[in-house]
């Protein structure tokens, strides 16, 4: 005999049940003081208890599976569980955009293998796509235990596929509001925060700073004739160099810092935890990133310069004005004093690197040091290496290490290796023509790949030098006293062009010493490819030959390299007689250092 339920009661019931979730979903889904999180949250918790699941999960798919919102009474997958999209059940009916229920996982050839189901017990599963506009970006599922007693009932399938819409529809619109946000807080032309966002970050980063006591530095940079460059080729051209140079500005930036465009050609630029002399380096550097190249435009390459204006926050300022009108006021000075330029809030007028080294470079207070190099048997000098000096106003002089860095990153080596081997030149023959005769006395100069890239540098060197040769009297072989030294740190060019620019002053009869051999940037490439006279061997090695056994045997090696393969090996930095001795006994020919002599300015100019 068969049992007829109550049909008629239980389908008013039933669907009495329906019209109450329905309601409550509908006061859910319209609901005003609600955040988008909680909403989704609070759907899924309704629908979850509704259809009496264990967990209820918005996932999103894109490289991978993400769980974005969860209702979950098992504890199994935490909103934010990232899976690869293989490890998921939602993966077909992402794939399918079809909904799919299964009302026995057991039973389901795909599935019955899986560990949700065969570790965990699942054995109904429901997923249903979630389309946001045009595109399923996500999948709604509804997992349980219990298996569901004769299949799934239509009138939950149609409660779930609603749930699922209501959820697209809420995503939808938290993505175009996303959208808008972004669009309202980005300039266009160049994809930087534009200026209103730029004030609402400046407030975050005060309050950061507040908190966690730091400093800042802001500036402000600014194209100068820009509008020359819209007049003259039109406002198309203009929009492009505004693109490329913004670019420039980002790729220069420190990790920490950021930029926004201010208005029309300038630019904001937030330098964390900087003084005044780090943000006057690091816009000197952006400048010189425009200045150096070209820009290319649809109508050939334009030339560019940059201003800037530096401001520091003032110490109990609540706002950031005070440093933006600063850098403002900055901006205005370096325009006044006639642009191409960074000028920095402060009283007294203070010189910074690039302003120094290129008014060292203008005025000859670039001078140099020399420091001599022994033969470590004889103890007689044999050369000397030549070292670049910024003569100061007070009469002291800025060593090498204070302004070498700036100078590389300004592009201003190549000047300063100009300057000082003319002068090391000049040297020479001067010692020559004097009457010295030791013409085995060599000096050394450090010539940068700047300076050697320059063809009409190198030229101007090697018509000097033939120059000097002549008015010294002297006549040489084909070697001459001249060693240049490269140091290998900087050649990240390939070898074949590093080649191809040593070759003029090898054929000439410059010798060619490898720097700071060991420093860490040490390439045996070099050493097997170039023609190499000199080997210096760093100045660490040296200090530590007596501390490391391990050491010693490296430049003992290096002596014995040198010994077979006619080069002449000298050890940098060595202080005392010890190290000296031991070095002699290695076998290494020549050496440098406090223990023979410091830099001494060149009296002889
Ligand atoms: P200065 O060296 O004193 O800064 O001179 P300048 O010509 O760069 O400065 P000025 O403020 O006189 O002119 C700026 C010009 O920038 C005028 C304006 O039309 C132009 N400009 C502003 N925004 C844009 C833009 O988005 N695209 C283009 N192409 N031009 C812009
Ligand atoms: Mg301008
Ligand atoms: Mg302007």
């Amino acid at each position: 005999m068969t049992f007829l339920p109550a049909v008629p009661l239980n389908a008013v019931n039933e669907s009495q049940q329906h019209a109450e979730r329905l309601k409550a979903l509908w006061k859910l889904v319209t609901q005003r003081d609600l955040c988008e999180e909680d909403r989704f949250r609070s759907i899924l918790r309704l629908a979850g208890q509704a259809l009496n699941m264990d967990l209820a999960a918005l996932g999103e798919f894109s490289s991978c599976y993400t769980v974005r919102y969860v209702h979950d009474s098992l504890n199994l997958l935490p909103e934010g569980t990232v899976l690869s999209i293989h490890d998921t059940l939602c993966q077909h009916v992402f794939d399918s955009r079809e909904p799919l229920f299964v009302s026995d996982l057991r039973q389901h050839p795909l599935f019955q293998t899986h560990q949700l189901v065969t570790q965990v017990g699942l054995n109904v599963y429901a997923g249903i796509p979630v389309w946001a506009g045009e595109d399923v970006q996500a999948v709604l599922a509804f997992m349980r235990r219990t298996p569901v007693e004769g299949g799934f009932d239509e009138a939950d399938i149609a409660y779930m596929e609603l749930v699922a819409g209501w959820l697209g529809y809420h995503l939808s619109q938290a993505q175009q509001r996303e959208l808008l946000e972004k669009y309202a807080m980005t300039d266009p032309l160049t994809s930087m925060l534009n200026r209103r966002a730029a004030e609402h970050r400046l407030n975050e980063e005060l309050a950061r700073a507040k908190r966690h006591g730091d400093g800042f530095a802001l500036a402000l940079l600014d194209l100068d004739y820009f509008k020359a460059v819209n007049d003259r080729y039109g406002h198309a051209v203009g929009d492009e160099v505004l693109q490329v140079v913004a670019a420039r500005i980002l790729a220069g930036l420190r990790e920490d810092d950021w930029v926004a465009r201010w208005g029309g050609e300038e630019f904001l630029v937030f330098l964390r935890n900087a003084d005044v002399r780090e943000a006057v380096f690091v816009m000197e550097r952006l400048v010189a990133a425009v200045k150096s190249m070209p820009i290319p435009t649809s109508a050939g390459e334009i030339r560019m310069t940059l201003s800037a204006g530096i401001g520091l926050p003032a110490k109990e300022d609540a706002s950031f004005l005070h440093a933006v009108e600063t850098a403002d006021s900055c901006l205005y000075q370096a325009k006044a004093n006639g642009r191409d330029r960074v000028e920095a809030c402060g009283g007294a007028r203070v010189l910074w690197p690039a302003q120094r080294i290129k008014q060292a470079l203008r005025e000859e207070q670039l001078c140099i040091a020399n420091q001599i190099i022994v033969d470590l048997e004889t103890g007689r000098a044999v050369a000397d290496e030549a070292l670049a000096r910024i003569r100061l106003p007070d009469g002291n002089y800025l060593a090498a290490s204070e302004f070498i860095e700036a100078a590389e990153g300004l592009g201003l080596m190549a000047q300063i290796d100009r300057a000082v081997s003319q002068q090391a030149m000049q040297r020479c023959a001067l010692r020559l023509s004097g009457g010295e005769t030791a013409q085995e006395f060599s000096h050394f100069i450090n010539l940068s790949p700047q300076f050697l890239a320059r063809r009409d540098l190198v030229e101007e060197m090697l018509a000097n030098a033939m120059s000097f040769c002549q008015t010294c009297g002297v006549t040489f072989g084909p070697v001459k006293p001249i060693v240049f030294e490269i140091t290998e740190r900087q050649y990240l060019r390939n070898l074949d062009t590093l080649e191809a620019d040593l070759k003029p002053l090898l054929d000439f009869g410059f010798r060619l010493a490898l720097d700071d051999f060991g420093s860490g940037y040490s390439s045996f490439l070099y050493l097997a490819r170039l023609p190499i006279s000199f080997l210096k061997i760093e100045g660490w090695l040296i200090r530590n030959i007596r501390k490391e056994r391990k050491v010693a045997a490296i430049v003992e090696s290096l002596a014995t390299f040198g010994r077979r393969e006619g080069i002449v090996t000298v050890a940098e930095h060595i202080e005392d007689a010890d190290t000296a001795r031991i070095l002699v006994e290695m076998g290494v020919n020549l050496g440098q250092g406090w223990h023979f002599g410091r830099p001494e300015i060149d009296e002889m100019r």
